[in-house]
């Protein structure tokens, strides 16, 4: 009986795929025994539809609480996260204007551009943490839909690449946060993903555990490129930038493997010095 109810449910299902808004139904007739299929049109019912399905995934807002309908936040709670008026243009550093940095200019990062669609302060560190160690993967598309926001028009950039998680840690999270982000940009912008480009070879320390000087050293050959990536512009995602060690780290290593061009993508970008 359990197995006839879930092939029933199949057929259903993939009639209703094929067919849109009609649901073939099996009915069988009491005195004949006779099967009858019945193929009722859902118009009617599409309205309901909707409202159920939106009772069904209404939601409260992760920061407030207040009701959210669909979304992850409310609108107040979106519009308050905080972000920049003008950043370096190399390293995404909230600065007064939009010149390079003294920063980039005296040590010239590997990387070309950077954009961060917030700054790395409550409540963005908050959700940022929810992201990855309490699974909530719905951010990784309000993340990237304020990202692809913030760039705007994108042009010259060939490929979109999450920045590589090591084997250990992906296994230990069962998801590549910069993955998820990324996968949701090149659905936004239409730029197509790799995400098996590079490797992270060295399960380096945490860099949050290092002092800033200390970072950069602790990032050295942390990652592996195979392939040829001769004059293609790249795009890195990541969901914070702290020092910048890690991403010229990565950038350093898709120029030598011959991009022309890398910007980094990010989330969030941590104010100098903290
Ligand atoms: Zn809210
Ligand atoms: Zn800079």
């Amino acid at each position: 009986m359990e197995s006839r109810r879930t092939a029933e449910q199949t057929r259903e299902f993939d009639h209703h795929t094929v067919h849109g808004y009609s649901l073939l139904t099996e009915v069988t007739n009491a005195s004949s025994g006779k099967h009858f299929h019945l193929s009722i049109s859902l118009h009617p019912f599409l309205k309901i539809g909707a409202k159920l399905r939106q009772a069904l995934l209404a939601q409260d807002c992760l920061l407030c609480q207040a009701a959210s309908g669909e979304r992850i936040l409310c609108e107040a709670c979106e519009s308050e996260l905080p972000t920049t008026a003008s950043a370096c243009p190399r390293c995404a550093l909230a600065g007064p204007g939009d010149a390079e940095c003294g920063a980039c200019i005296a040590d010239l990062p590997h990387y070309d551009a950077s954009c961060a669609a917030f700054i790395y302060a409550y409540p963005v560190d908050a959700l940022i943490q929810a992201l990855k160690y309490g699974g909530q993967l719905a951010l990784a598309g309000l993340f990237a839909h304020k990202l692809h926001q913030r760039l705007g028009t994108i042009a010259g950039v060939d490929l979109i690449v999450p920045l590589p998680l090591h084997p250990a840690r992906l296994a230990e999270r069962g998801f590549n946060q910069a993955a998820e982000i990324a996968k949701n940009l090149a659905g936004l912008s239409g730029i197509p993903m790799n995400a098996r480009l590079a490797r992270r070879v060295r399960d380096t320390a945490p860099q949050t555990a290092l002092p800033w000087r200390e970072r950069a050293a602790n990032m050295r050959q942390a990652f592996s490129c195979e392939q040829d990536l001769k004059g293609l512009r790249v795009a890195v995602v990541d969901d914070v930038m702290t020092t910048g060690a890690t991403l010229d780290e990565f950038a350093g290593t898709l120029k030598r493997s011959g991009a022309a061009r890398v910007e980094n993508w990010v989330v969030a970008r941590t104010p100098r010095g903290v």
